[in-house]
């Protein structure tokens, strides 16, 4: 699986969550330094386990982001993609964004930076699907304001006359047999999942959502692409089709 777009930008969080990880095991220390004399008067054989079990767990904690570290840069993976993307979708990415904010960094970039690292373990993973396995997920903001046509419902309703990508996206699907879908909310969005159980969705979407999104159908892959805004949030946005589509074809098995 080579994916072409959105995995560039992915050193922003990679640095921010190894800041933070590195704060966390200076905060452990600290810990275990206060309330040492205290596992001391209990016994010196809880003191010594304890540290070596500290040790440990740094040792394997290092060993982790050198391999996480490894497998973003070779985009190969080395073991532990799926772990990784485990343990950044459910304790790094809340952590991370919390430190985020204190240091005043915009939390769109952050998101966007956390979609590309996503993308990135995706890519390492290199598994593939069949068609009717794999999902494509578009927000309502592609589709042409200007254009009557009601295709929440059914996607295939577009006549294709070239206003936005919506027509384009359609024919991918129609070329590939892959579903496709629009969803108008998170409660659509999940109704839309459920009925369809892929095993791998190509999602796109302004920042917030793509984050929301993939980690809530977590542990179901979400190749994140972020949507353009050439006339602003949520207002006839664009997407590149051909990259989706290169992106397809990598992912189809
Ligand atoms: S491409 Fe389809 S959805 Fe977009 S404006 Fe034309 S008919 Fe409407």
């Amino acid at each position: 699986m080579d994916f072409e777009i959105n995995t560039k930008g992915k050193g922003l969080f990679l640095t921010l969550s190894t800041i933070t990880l590195i704060l966390m095991m200076a905060v452990t220390t600290l810990l275990w330094w206060f309330i040492s004399p205290r596992l001391h008067e209990i016994s010196e054989l809880v003191t010594n386990l304890s540290l070596t079990a500290l040790r440990v767990f740094y040792f394997v904690l290092l060993l982790g982001v050198i391999l996480v570290y490894c497998t973003i840069l070779f985009e190969r993976n080395f073991l532990i993609a799926r772990f990784a993307i485990r343990a950044f979708i459910r304790i790094l990415f809340p952590v991370t964004i919390f430190l985020g904010k204190i240091i005043g960094l915009s939390q769109e970039k952050m998101r966007e930076s956390f979609v590309h690292l996503n993308n990135s373990f995706l890519k390492a993973i290199k598994t593939k699907y069949g068609p009717s396995h794999i999902l494509i997920l578009l927000p309502h903001c592609l589709q042409n304001t200007d254009c009557g046509i009601r295709i929440t419902t059914d996607i295939h309703k577009c006549e294709k006359c070239g206003k936005c990508d919506i027509g384009r996206l359609a024919m991918l699907s129609e070329k590939y047999n892959i579903p496709i879908a629009i969803a108008t909310g998170g409660t659509l969005a999940r109704k839309i999942i459920v009925e369809n159980r892929p095993k791998f969705i190509i999602a796109i979407a302004c920042q917030r959502d793509l984050v929301e999104g993939l980690r809530e159908v977590f542990p179901i892959p979400v190749y994140g692409v972020l949507n353009d805004r050439p006339e602003g949030p949520c207002f006839n946005t664009r997407v590149t089709v051909e990259k989706i589509d290169l992106a397809l074809q990598k992912i189809l098995n």
